[in-house]
C-alpha cells in the first residue's frame, strides 16, 4: 500500500552524508530510543501508563521522559510520574518550561529534580494558558538554559527543542534557526525536533545548524499515526507540516481506524529506516502514553 507516497519518503540520502559530525556514519544498526509520556491526570491513568511504560520499558529505551504543562499545571504530576520512571529502574527525564516562573521557583523546581536523582532535563520555554497570569521572568528557552548552567553547574544533562519545519511563532527560519544556535551556545548539550514527516526538513536543518559551528546531537522526535483528527489539530497548533499525500491518505480512510493504523505504521517505518540509514543520533518517540504504534514501528524494523 501506499506505493506513490511512500516512493517520496524513501528518497536517497547519500551514502557518505558530508553534513553534521552526529549524522556523518550511514547506519544500519539499531539507533538509541527515547520515549515521551504525558502525566496522567487519574488514578486510573497512571495505572494504565505504568502498563504501557512495562511494555515500553521491552526496547531498552535509553530514558524516557515526561512533559510538564506551561504555568506549572501537572508540576506535581510530572514529578511522580519521573520518580515512578527512576523507581522502575530506568532513566526518568523532567521536562520543565520556565513561562510563569520566577528564578525563586525554577531553582526550587531544579532542587526537587535533583534530590530526587534526575539528571537530564528538557528546558523550554513553553506556552502560558490565555488568562493564566505574567510570563514570568524568562523570556525564551535560552534564559532558561543559561541559568541552569550557572546555578546547577555539571548537575543536568540539557536538551532544547528544536524545529525543523519552524516553530509556529518564529519571524522566519533563519530567524528561528538563529534562535536554537544562541540556546545551543548557552549551554544545551543536546536537542530533541518537533515531529515532522518529510525527512528532508530535518536533514535540512541539521545541516543548516551544523553550518553555524553547532554539533550537538538532534534527535529526531517523531508521532506514529494512530489518529487522523488528532494528528491534524496537534500538527496545526504546532506547526508540524503534514505532506498532502499523507493528509488525503488519510481523509480517504474516514473512520476506518484498521487502514490508519496500518497506513501510520508503513509511514512512520520507511521514515525510521530512512533516519536510520543516515546515522541519526537517537529516535524519541511522542508516545501519547500509547505503546501499540512504537511496539508496531519498532517491530518491524526489528529494533526489540
Ligand atoms: P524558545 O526556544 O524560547 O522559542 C520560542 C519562540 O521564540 C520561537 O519562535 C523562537 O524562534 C523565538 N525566539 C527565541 N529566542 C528569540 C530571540 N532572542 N528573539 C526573538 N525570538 C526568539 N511544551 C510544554 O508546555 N511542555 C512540555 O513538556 C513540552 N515539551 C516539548 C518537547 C519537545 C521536544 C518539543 C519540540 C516541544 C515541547 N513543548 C512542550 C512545546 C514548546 O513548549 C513550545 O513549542 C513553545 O512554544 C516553545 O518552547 P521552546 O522551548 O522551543 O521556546
Amino acid at each position: 500500500m501506499g506505493q506513490v507516497g511512500l516512493s517520496l519518503l524513501v528518497s536517497a540520502w547519500p551514502a557518505a552524508n558530508p553534513i553534521d559530525t552526529h549524522m556523518t556514519h550511514p547506519s544500519t544498526a539499531k539507533p538509541a530510543l527515547s520515549i515521551e509520556f504525558f502525566p496522567p491526570k487519574t488514578p486510573q491513568g497512571v495505572e494504565r501508563l505504568r502498563a504501557v511504560r512495562q511494555e515500553l520499558y521491552t526496547l531498552n529505551p535509553e530514558f524516557c521522559s515526561v512533559t510538564f504543562g506551561a504555568g506549572g499545571s501537572t508540576q506535581e504530576g510530572t514529578l511522580r510520574a519521573v520518580q515512578d520512571i527512576i523507581n522502575e529502574g530506568h532513566v526518568g527525564v523532567a521536562h520543565y518550561s520556565c513561562v510563569g516562573a520566577t528564578a525563586a521557583t525554577a531553582r526550587e523546581h531544579l532542587t526537587r529534580l535533583a534530590a530526587m536523582g534526575v539528571h537530564r532535563i528538557v528546558a523550554l520555554r513553553g506556552d502560558l494558558p490565555s488568562g493564566y497570569g505574567s510570563n514570568g521572568e524568562f523570556t525564551y528557552a535560552k534564559d532558561l538554559v543559561a541559568f541552569v548552567v550557572r546555578e546547577f553547574p555539571g548537575r543536568f544533562h540539557v536538551e532544547v527543542a528544536a524545529y525543523p519545519e519552524t516553530h509556529p511563532q518564529a519571524r522566519s527560519y533563519p530567524a528561528d534557526l538563529r534562535a536554537f544556535v544562541e540556546k545551543v551556545k548557552a549551554g544545551a548539550n543536546s536537542a530533541i525536533t518537533q515531529y515532522f514527516f518529510s525527512a528532508q526538513a530535518y536533514f535540512r536543518f541539521v545541516e543548516d545548524v551544523s553550518a553555524h559551528s553547532v554539533h550537538i546531537p538532534i534527535v529526531p522526535g517523531l508521532m506514529p499515526i494512530t489518529n487522523s483528527s488528532q494528528l491534524l489539530r496537534f500538527s496545526d497548533a504546532c506547526g508540524a507540516e503534514v505532506p498532502r499525500w499523507i493528509r488525503q491518505r488519510l481523509e480517504s480512510y474516514g473512520d476506518d481506524q484498521v487502514s490508519i493504523k496500518a497506513f501510520g505504521l508503513e509511514v512512520m517505518t520507511r521514515l525510521c529506516e530512512e533516519l536510520q540509514r543516515a546515522g541519526v543520533p537517537g529516535i524519541h518517540f511522542y508516545s501519547l502514553n500509547q505503546s501499540e504504534a512504537i511496539l508496531g514501528i519498532c517491530d518491524h524494523l526489528g529494533w526489540r
